[in-house]
This record gives C-alpha cells, structure tokens and sequence, in this order.
C-alpha cells in the first residue's frame, strides 16, 4: 500500500462519515442513535460525523424493518453512498423485522434488499452497541477499499 492510500485508510479508520435512514420503524433506534451524538455519548469525539447527503457517507445506518414504501429510497441510497462503504442493521428491525414481521407492507429484512456488513441486536439497541456496531463497520472498510480501487462499484463483485 502507497503512502497515499495509507494516508487514506488510515483517515478513514478515524473518521467514518455516516448517514442514517428510518426504512419504517418506530423511531425508538433513532432516538438512542441520536443519543450517540449528543454529550453523554458524544460518538463525534471519535471522528465519526453525521451527515446530510449519502453521497458524503461512508457507513449507511439503516432503522426499521424496511417498508414498501422505503425500499426504493433504501436502494437509492445505498447506491450514492461511494465505495468503500458498509452498512449496519441498526436494532432487531432490520435483521428481522421484529414486530413488524409478518407484515404484508414489510419487504426486509434489510440483507434482502442491500448487505449488510453488521448486525446490532436489541429493541432499541443501547448507545454504547450502537458504537461499537459503527466501529466493527469501520474496520471493514480498509479491506473493501483495496476492492473498490480495483473497479468494483457499489457493493459490485471484486475484480481482484
Ligand atoms: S427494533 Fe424496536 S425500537 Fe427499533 S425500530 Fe424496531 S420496534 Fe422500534
């Protein structure tokens, strides 16, 4: 590795840029995931930096058991977010459908829809899992940064 991509693996270990989308749930992950940002938890110290726009992000946070009516938002999102990225299941929602499942306007859980690097169980999951999901997601990306410079693209088969 190049002194360049080191210098950019190596920024990217410490400053995970993530965008955060509800796909339907009850908003109950989102208030803990809000937590994380605030005083107590303040998950920002660390270099991680909400975002506005997917196509800043480096880590998708996905909410909620993934409706319908989410789902093309979902796609859409996953898809601006460049390579390398990796997404994580924030709360039972996402990797099971929890309280919703069974529903027919429920079309998760979310690893049918986009991969799912990490899983963070709990209904809501507390904030301290909630960061140590985020820094499992982190340390996936280093391996998935050699991929993508090798041509592959939004979550796209490695052409190493
Ligand atoms: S996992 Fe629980 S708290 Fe989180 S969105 Fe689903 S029902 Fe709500």
């Amino acid at each position: 590795m190049g002194v360049f991509d080191g210098l950019v693996a190596k920024s990217q270990r410490r400053s995970p840029w993530l965008f955060r989308l509800n796909s339907g749930g009850c908003n109950g992950c989102d208030i803990e995931f809000s937590a994380c940002l605030g005083p107590r938890y303040d998950v920002e110290q660390t270099g991680a930096l909400l975002v506005g726009s997917a196509r800043h992000a480096d880590i998708l946070c996905v909410t909620g058991p993934v409706t319908r009516g989410a789902r093309t938002a979902l796609e859409t999102i996953f898809a601006q977010i460049g390579e390398p990225k990796a997404v994580v299941a924030v709360g039972n929602c996402p990797a099971t459908g929890d309280v919703f499942a069974g529903s027919p306007v429920i079309v998760g859980p979310l690893d049918r829809v986009i991969p799912v690097d990490v899983y963070i169980p709990g209904c809501p999951p507390r904030p301290n899992d909630i960061i140590e999901g985020i820094a499992k997601a982190v340390a996936t990306l280093p391996a998935k940064g050699v991929r993508a410079r090798n041509g592959a693209k939004n979550g796209g088969p490695a052409t190493e």
